[in-house]
């Protein structure tokens, strides 16, 4: 597998709102450029990319991921580790381990076997902490959560000295072992960090290290009762990877003092560069693994991979791709400061990257009956259609067509208003690789008013293709033949979200703010015969309406699409009249 698949350049054209600088000249590229020509760091280049592993993969990682893995890729020489960072035995699971793995691989990355796990560091993060305490620089304390506060301080007030802060050498050496003994309770013990309470940087005021938690972590068992805290294992762990620039995100920058402090403390074997950039947020959906875990675990979505969801599994199956994503990443940018992104950018660069590679098939999903009351009952024929006038390469196909069909019932109105150019009484339309055809009568139900079928005329002159002039209508809709439709399921996706949660009351469940209406599941939907065989996963253009992809759960029998995206402008205004092939 190569790092990098392939790049779809992103900036050839006018986009939709971008909130964050494009970040053309991206300062951390730059930055890492430089280091190298230097030659600092011994004129390595070795970033990572360090997801817990409690929570898939979502489309924030993928900008990390973009901007890790890419400069590793562009650097000669350089390289990017996986490193699950792994502390925390309540909240991580291998299934997370691996479903991280798959999410890396299918967006085009490798780790060229540089995998690493922070457990594994367990043993030498607990050398070096014991070092810490003999240079009198960490100390064992007791006080309560609620105390180890009120000593803290506030940004305005300096703290104060907690009483076990002078004890000796000794006493904290020998605590420090019955804490990994097992001898104390949760919560009764810390190990603490020794530097000044009261800086004005609060994250310098004695950070915890160590804390007790006697849990069983996926990796190590039972071996270990106390686990580090991420402000002491991160600095450390790429110290030992010998990771010479550690990219992070923005609320990391305070932590800088401390990451510096670490590594410089325990004498760690390289020095790693912490630099920051902003976070993606996009509106209108979540991105913390923590919200993410709540809509799985109350079921309010379907799962990690449910479409609705911004993880890399819920844009894979609603019909993303890897190059969407990145060409995405490389546009946006890398920038230090805080924005949100609107989701239709995300949704330009599915649609740009689908437009050239989707084929084009016909599919009705709110079915109206047609009956061309003078085409022949007993024929039916097979119509050319091109399967994509983006790559000629796709040639063409056969669609079947015969007297009995079904059309969009958005297609036609009975009564239209003034720019519908669409199919009414009297009203001609050309189907799409047909006929021109005329609606010459309407059947409605006699209870509910409402149309049932519609009866046409169609004129057997204006075949497409057909080498002669042909009469200009202004609408060209698509159809399926009834007697050769396949049954669909189709599910239309809408915002997750009915406001952006940055924008509102922070003391509100967030949970109030879904979208009641975020999936849409269309039924009975007629999709073109060609389709009875469409394989999980594949995708393609619904003329007219839109990208669309299979879904795993056509495996139970009904044939199953997911909308990825719309087409630019369906349905928001009347469609122009399309040129036939
Ligand atoms: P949490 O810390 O709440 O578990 P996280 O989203 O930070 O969640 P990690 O697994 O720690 O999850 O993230 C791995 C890497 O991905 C980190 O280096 C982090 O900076 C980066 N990352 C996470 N979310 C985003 C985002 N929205 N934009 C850019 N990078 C992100
Ligand atoms: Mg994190």
């Amino acid at each position: 597998m190569t790092a990098r698949l392939s790049h779809v350049s992103p900036r050839e054209e006018s986009l939709p709102v971008v909130s964050e600088p494009s970040g053309a000249s991206n300062f951390i590229h730059d930055l890492v450029v430089a280091d190298h020509a230097a030659g600092k760091h011994d004129g390595r280049v070795v970033t990572r990319f360090p997801p817990e592993p409690n929570g898939y993969l979502h489309i924030g990682h993928a900008k990390s991921i973009c901007l890790n893995f890419g400069l590793a890729h562009d650097i000669s020489g350089g390289i990017c580790h996986l490193r699950f960072d792994d502390t925390n035995p309540t909240t991580e699971d291998p299934e997370y381990v691996n479903a991280i793995q798959a999410d890396l691989k299918w967006l085009g990355f490798d780790w060229q076997e540089k995998m690493f796990f922070a457990s594994d560091y367990f043993e030498q993060l607990y050398s070096f902490a014991v070092k810490l305490i003999h240079k009198g620089k960490a100390y064992v304390d007791n006080l309560t959560p609620e105390e180890m506060r009120v000593y803290r301080g506030t940004l305005s007030q300096p703290g104060k000295n907690s009483p076990s802060r002078d004890h000796s050498i000794e006493d904290n050496l020998g605590l420090f072992q019955r804490m990994r003994a097992g001898e104390f309770p949760d919560g009764s013990y810390v190990l603490r960090a020794k530097i000044d309470m009261a800086s004005p940087n609060i994250n310098l005021r004695d950070p915890v290290l160590y804390r007790i938690r006697h849990a069983r972590h996926y990796r190590t068992g039972n071996s270990w009762c106390l686990y580090p805290a991420y402000d002491y294992a991160h600095p450390l762990s790429d110290a030992l990877e010998g990771v010479t620039h550690s990219i992070c995100t923005l609320e990391f920058e305070d932590h800088r003092p401390l990451y510096d402090w670490v590594v410089e403390q325990a004498e760690a074997p390289h020095r790693p560069q912490q630099i920051e950039f902003a976070r993606l947020n996009l509106t209108y959906t979540v991105m913390s693994k923590r919200k993410l875990l709540e809509l799985v675990e109350k079921k309010l979505v379907s799962g990690w991979d449910d479409p609705r969801l911004p993880t890399i599994k819920g844009l894979r199956r609603r019909g993303y791709t890897p190059e969407a994503i990145r060409a995405f990443c490389d546009h946006i940018g890398i920038g230090k400061r805080e924005a949100i992104v609107e989701m239709q950018l995300l949704e330009h660069f599915v649609r740009e990257d689908l437009n050239k590679r989707s084929p084009r098939v016909m599919a009705v999903l709110r079915p109206l009956k047609v009956i061309l009351d003078n085409y022949p009952e007993d024929q039916a024929e097979e119509l050319e259609a091109v399967n994509n006038p983006e790559d000629s390469s796709a040639g063409t196909r056969n669609v079947p067509f015969s007297r009995v069909l079904y059309i969009e019932q958005d297609d036609f109105r009975e009564d239209p208003p003034k720019q519908f150019f669409r199919l009414a009484p009297g009203r001609e339309v050309r189907l799409r690789y047909a006929y021109i055809i005329k609606c010459v009568g309407v059947t409605k139900d006699p209870i509910t008013g409402e149309v049932t079928e519609l009866h046409c005329i169609y004129d057997s002159t204006t075949k497409s293709g057909a080498s002669q002039e042909q009469r200009k209508v202004k609408a060209t809709i698509h159809w399926v033949s009834l007697a050769h439709a396949v049954n669909a399921e189709v599910r239309l996706y809408h915002p997750l979200l009915i406001a952006d949660l940055a924008k509102v009351p922070s003391e509100h469940d967030w949970t109030t703010y879904l979208n009641p209406n975020s999936l849409e599941r269309v039924t009975g939907c007629k999709v073109e015969p060609s389709l009875r065989q469409a394989v999980e996963g594949t995708r393609y253009q619904f003329e007219r309406l839109g990208y669309f992809c299979t879904d795993p759960d056509s495996a139970s029998g009904t044939l199953t699409f997911n909308r990825t995206v719309s087409l630019k402008d369906a349905w928001a205004k009347i469609d122009p009249p399309r040129p036939v092939k």
